[in-house]
């Protein structure tokens, strides 16, 4: 067996000891005689997985006991319309923060709800920063106030929260979930899609704080209503089984293995590090966002001249770093270095951008 390194944006790298668990226990799980992809989500032992993943979940993200975790379908892309449609209760009014396409498209849905107030863009220098935010901007009667926490394509993230004083802050978390702590009181509802961080495709989690449940707009259909999952603990209709059995593994290998979301940070600070002081050296590779606003997670980067970045592609591929090409509205390379991503995996993707170097610059 030869496993790549893979630096899809997602789905991505899932840690190897959770797909082994999961192969040891695809036909059997724990003796049922099933796969827990064949089971009922009725059934005693899935009430055990699910169980397990919202109390792994609480735990290792310290959410408090007034915020409801549900477990959805959908992709983030369905939370663009979930949160107004939920949300969008009071004023009909929304502040937005545009920060690339993800941001961008959950406003454009939004507006098809009610009132969305551009707070601030990085548009125009391709989403390479984290706009400063002037709060004279800000709507005092918002609904709630957006933000995608770390842009995915761009590889910028926020690292001070706006202040929104008594507005609801919302942010997408699908590209930073579970990669360092974070102060869950500070938001009204956290959105992700699983499949980069915490588990295959097909799971999205809402974290959201209870008193902003159960003032849906009248138009809301039954599937789209927070309070419809949130009565029925994520059982309302069949949940994703099986990724909700996967984002259990990963769980369980973050609080055993790793040692909790502090050492996932130091995890991640120290594997950014090596490509970041590498590309701020480099005579041929130049990284595209500002140093203070950039990701741990998602690292994009150029050499200037979109043929060399072909090459350098194609000739990372064959040497076994895959997926690597940047988004095409950037252009060039983009290592998203998850939590899944070992150390040595970044690392090695230095020493063979250091020989493509030598080679070429
Ligand atoms: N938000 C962010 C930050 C993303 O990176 C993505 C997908 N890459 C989405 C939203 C859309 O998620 P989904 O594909 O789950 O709808």
């Amino acid at each position: 067996m030869s496993r790549v390194y893979n630096f899809s944006a997602g789905p991505s790298m899932l840690p190897e000891p959770v797909l082994k668990k999961a192969a040891d226990e695809m036909l059997d799980y724990q003796g049922c005689g099933q796969s827990v992809m064949e089971m009922s989500h009725r059934s005693k032992q899935f009430d055990g997985i699910i169980k397990d993943c919202e109390a792994l979940l609480r735990e290792v993200m310290n959410i408090p006991d007034n915020y409801k975790v549900l477990f959805l379908q959908g992709g983030c892309s369905s939370q663009f319309a979930m949160v107004p449609m939920n949300l969008m209760n009071k004023n009909n009014k929304a502040d937005y923060v545009i920060t690339g396409q993800w941001a961008k498209k959950a406003a454009k849905e939004a507006a098809r709800y009610g009132e969305v107030n551009i707070v601030a863009s990085s548009e125009d220098k391709t989403f390479t920063y984290i706009p400063k935010l002037d709060k004279s901007t800000f709507s005092k009667d918002a609904d709630y106030f957006y933000i995608c926490m770390n842009n995915t394509i761009y590889g910028t993230v926020y690292h001070e929260l706006p202040d929104t004083g008594d507005i609801p802050l919302v942010a997408d978390i699908s590209s930073c979930i579970m990669s360092e702590p974070i102060d869950v009181s500070k938001f009204g509802c956290l959105i992700a899609g699983a499949q980069k961080n915490l588990a295959p495709a097909g799971l999205t989690i809402v974290i959201i704080r209870e008193d902003l449940i159960g003032n849906a707009m009248d138009i809301t259909p039954t599937m789209f209503n927070y309070k419809t999952h949130a009565d029925a603990n994520s059982l309302f209709n069949t949940p994703p089984c099986w990724t909700i059995y996967v984002a259990k593994l990963v769980l369980e290998w973050i609080k055993n293995e790793v040692g909790g979301l502090d050492k996932m940070k130091e995890l991640n600070e120290k594997k950014a590090k090596v490509l970041y002081d590498f590309l701020d050296n480099s005579k041929l590779f130049k990284g595209t966002v500002v140093k203070e606003d950039r990701s741990l997670m998602n690292v994009p980067f150029v050499t200037g001249d979109k043929d060399m970045d072909a090459k350098f592609v194609e000739e990372a591929t064959k040497a076994g770093f895959v997926n690597i090409k940047g988004h095409r509205t950037v252009g060039g390379m983009r290592a998203s270095i998850y939590n899944a991503m070992p150390y040595e995996g970044v690392e090695k993707l230095v020493e063979f951008m250091k020989k493509f170097e030598e080679e070429n610059a």
